[in-house]
């Protein structure tokens, strides 16, 4: 589905699998909309805000169904080695190609970690496995992980992560350009090949982006803030200014030659249409 024009960067979408029937429906309308930017694939999350896995594969089944590639976020963290790969075994099935492999978070007073403590151990699991059937998307952090000893040790575990067999990474996303850019040339200093494509959340509500960020470790620059509280209520001025801000950002990444934009589009069409837009997508 790829249009790779001149200065049209690959991108990929990211839902979450919506709880009730009128969110399903919803999220259809909202996909049509999207497909309109001819996405190379559609990703949707898992356990986040307590989603199951069921809820996560049907939604990939119905992009799949719509003919589009869909990736199912899919997370080791309290899993046994069975579970995981009864789930692979489905997923195949279900003609997925692509995963976004991740640790995950234990829920607040879950015991163990399970038969695997990092997203690596689950990429390695992956591999040996399923060969190359899958390709395997693994997480970035360009501000560094919320839980990491330091940046040197999260950058070391980004490595190994690729190191056990990622197809390419997505990032955390991020204000602050310069965070990405220099993850990536330490990535790459440390020998990482694999695409680092930019995750990238539009601002359409400051109250959510600001509870978010604490919770993901995604730091909002000050000004940005500020800018975002002034406006209180005003939603049309959030808006605005958000994709002033976004956009400039995506330019600056398009710019400098990054592999692909992943839009956190959090179930929403407007605003991702929209930037894409201003950039001439
Ligand atoms: P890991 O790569 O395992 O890293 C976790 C922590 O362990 C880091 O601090 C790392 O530095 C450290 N670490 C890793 N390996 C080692 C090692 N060998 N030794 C010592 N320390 C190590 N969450 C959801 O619940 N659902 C989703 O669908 C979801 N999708 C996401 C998509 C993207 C693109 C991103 C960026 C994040 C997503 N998350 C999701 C959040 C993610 O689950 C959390 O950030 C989680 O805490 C870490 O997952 P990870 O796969 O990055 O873990």
């Amino acid at each position: 589905m790829n249009d790779n024009t001149a200065g049209r960067l690959p991108i990929s979408i990211e839902f979450f699998p919506p709880k009730t029937p009128e969110g399903v429906e919803k999220l259809r309308g909202v996909r049509q909309q999207l497909y309109v930017l001819k996405p190379e694939f559609c990703s949707v999350t898992y356990g986040a805000g307590g989603s199951t896995q069921s809820g996560t594969l049907a939604t990939v089944r119905e992009i799949i169904a719509e003919g589009v590639a869909g990736a199912p976020h899919f997370s080791c963290i309290g899993a046994s080695r069975d579970s995981i790969r009864e789930q692979l075994a489905g997923f195949r099935t279900a003609g997925i190609r692509r995963i976004v492999a991740l640790r995950g978070d234990l829920p607040s007073g879950y015991g163990g970690f399970g038969e695997f403590r990092y997203a690596s151990d689950l990429v390695a699991f992956i591999r040996a496995e399923t060969g190359d059937h899958f390709h395997i998307e693994v997480a970035a952090y360009p501000e560094v992980h919320p839980q990491a000893r330091s940046p040197e040790a999260d950058l070391k575990a980004f490595v190994t992560k690729v190191r056990a067999g990622a197809s390419s990474a997505i990032t955390q996303y991020f204000f602050n350009s310069d965070a990405f850019f220099r993850f990536v040339d330490d990535a790459r200093k440390a020998g990482v090949e694999v695409p680092i494509v930019p995750g990238i959340m539009p601002i359409t509500n400051s109250s959510q982006l600001i509870r978010f960020s604490e919770a993901c470790g995604a730091e909002i620059p000050r000004w940005i803030r500020l800018r975002l509280e002034s406006f209180g209520d005003d939603k049309a001025s959030i808006q605005a200014f958000g994709l002033d801000v976004v956009s400039q950002l995506c330019e600056k990444l398009r710019a400098a030659g990054v592999p692909g934009i992943h839009f956190y589009a959090m179930n929403q069409a407007t605003a991702t249409i929209e930037i894409c837009k201003r950039l001439g997508w």
